[in-house]
């Protein structure tokens, strides 16, 4: 009898909790004249550089009077019409997907409605584009940790410094958003010419690099790095695999390619990369012509590591495409995606197993960072 009726208990104080937050935010919204749904949000501003936020979520909602909209959907949220709520906050995120509070209130309607597929996404969205100390990020990790039907689940902020970072999958705004295959070459022991190995890689750099590799016999001319082990390649495959599973969901693709010429994101190795990190990704500078993604691999760690390499080589490349895909830090160490501890130690004491290292955590970060406009979208060659 104790456990039905602790679930009870535990069900009911967290529906206090979501309601007193509700209460909370609704007083809010109420008390600024609903200016938290009708005040464009800081991250949009913040977008700048990409394209217009309203362009590429639109799929068509771009003429849609979002405005309007709005007040039809917060006043079927006052009269606790959820459903309807629902309907409306999702058009209207159609139009507004990088406003906060849109997203918010269709995660609540979308949970209040049983919904509870559309609750964890738009919820996961609201962490996702946030810093964490924004008060709907707050409320919405808080609902995704107190309802049982989340599984609680804990996603990470992946604002870098303030802008959401993809890989761009829509053809043209307002088309169907499609993915699209990232292309990878992973080097087999190679490294950089002198200047590029070592220290970190410039932005001016970077745009040498890009017109090196379009060099004739550029590649066929690198050197092989120090220490370098036949079967890392294989191993950083493995991790960088270890994000397959995501690709049927339809979020992400890739694939290897044996030219160079032909990728975007190009694997190098080199003694050290500059920092105390093992692996290094750097973004490609979008509005560069030919511009990649690289990404460094230190051997100097690897040969620290000694019999542990395979297993700490599998989970820095995974937690370096993690990158690649334009995934932050998360802050939860059990996740890929942490960022402290450098990843030397905190797996160490995990027993090897040939699953995935990528969490749910990181799963539903990567999922909400792509149902999200970016403010810098990678293309695909
Ligand atoms: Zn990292």
């Amino acid at each position: 009898m104790s456990k039905p009726k602790s679930k009870i208990r535990q069900f009911l104080a967290a529906i206090a909790v979501v309601t007193l937050a509700l209460f909370l935010v609704l007083a809010f919204a109420a008390a600024n004249e609903t200016v938290a749904l009708a005040k464009p949000t800081a991250a949009k501003k913040a977008a700048g550089k990409g394209r217009s936020a309203a362009s590429k979520s639109g799929g068509g909602a771009a003429n849609v009077d979002v405005e309007a909209l709005q007040k039809q959907a917060l006043a079927a949220y006052m009269k606790r019409d959820f459903a309807l709520a629902k309907e409306l906050f999702q058009k209207c995120v159609a139009g507004k997907g990088r406003d906060v509070s849109l997203q918010y209130y269709l995660g609540v309607s979308a949970l209040y409605a049983g919904d509870f597929d559309l609750a964890e996404r738009a919820l996961c969205r609201v962490v996702v584009m946030t810093p964490p100390q924004n008060q709907f990020s707050q409320l919405a990790a808080k609902t995704l940790q107190d309802w049982k039907q989340f599984g609680k689940i804990k996603p990470y902020s992946q604002l870098q410094d303030g802008r959401l970072v993809r890989w761009c999958n829509a053809k043209e705004p307002g088309e169907k958003s499609k993915v699209k295959t990232i292309k990878i070459w992973v080097a087999d022991g190679l490294q950089l010419p002198a200047g590029y190995v070592g220290e970190e890689l410039t932005r001016d750099k970077c745009k040498n690099l890009y017109g090196m590799f379009r060099r004739p016999g550029f590649f066929e001319g690198l050197g092989r790095v120090e220490h370098y082990i036949s079967g890392y390649r294989d191993v950083v495959i493995k991790g960088i695999n270890d994000w397959k599973w995501v690709a049927p969901l339809g979020i992400v693709d890739f694939e290897f390619v044996e030219d160079p010429r032909r990728a975007d994101v190009l694997y190098f190795w080199c003694p050290r990369s500059g920092g105390d990190s093992v692996g290094r990704t750097y973004y490609s500078w979008t509005g560069t012509s030919n511009s990649v993604c690289i990404v460094h691999i230190e051997t100097e760690y690897l040969r620290r590591w000694g019999a542990r390499w395979s297993k700490e080589l599998r989970d820095t490349s995974c937690h370096e495409f993690g990158h690649v895909l334009g995934l932050g830090h998360s802050d939860n160490e059990m996740d890929v995606m942490c960022g402290h501890g450098i990843r030397v130690s905190y797996r160490a004491k995990v027993e090897y197993s040939d699953a995935s290292p990528v969490t749910r955590n990181d799963f539903v970060s990567l999922r909400a960072l792509y149902e999200l406009p970016g403010d810098a979208e990678f293309e695909v060659k």
